[in-house]
């Protein structure tokens, strides 16, 4: 199986050879889709990891153990709930339906559905949709 994971480190754990351990210890293929340090030497990693599920679960449990905080991501688009006035513009733009207005006019993501296209980035008035890469 493929998922993607955000790793967030805390200061002292940026040096943390983690792409290796993945490798070597769980048999998995770590491929890096976006990195960043700070000033403050914080850390993040988004990276898409192949391999059997309980490897990457036991991975996982690694990791958090280590100090290092693990969100799994469905999608490659995160919507800014402060910044979204439920214009539905995006919902317009989204052919494929992973985004639509429930009864109350709500927006509404299905993650599982979004395809990566990225035309509700372009579609949003107010900027609120943004890729995680
Ligand atoms: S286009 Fe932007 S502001 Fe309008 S519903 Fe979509 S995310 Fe919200
Ligand atoms: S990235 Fe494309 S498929 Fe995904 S929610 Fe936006 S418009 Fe829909």
């Amino acid at each position: 199986m493929k998922t993607r994971l955000l790793l967030s480190f805390p200061h002292n754990l940026t040096a943390e050879p983690v792409t290796y351990t993945l490798v070597k210890r769980y048999d998995l293929i770590p491929n890096i889709l976006k990195a960043d340090i700070d000033h403050n030497r914080q850390g993040s990693l988004l990276l898409e990891i192949e391999g059997e599920q309980a490897n990457i679960e036991d991975a996982v449990m690694y990791l958090r153990g280590s100090g290092i905080d693990v969100q799994a991501l469905k999608a490659a688009i995160v919507i800014d709930e402060e910044r979204c006035v439920e214009c539905s513009a995006c919902v317009a733009a989204c052919e494929i339906g992973a985004l639509r207005c429930d009864e109350e006019f709500k927006l509404k993501f299905e993650a599982d559905k979004c395809i990566e296209c990225m035309l509700c980035i372009q579609a949003c008035p107010l900027r609120a949709i943004r890729s995680i890469f």
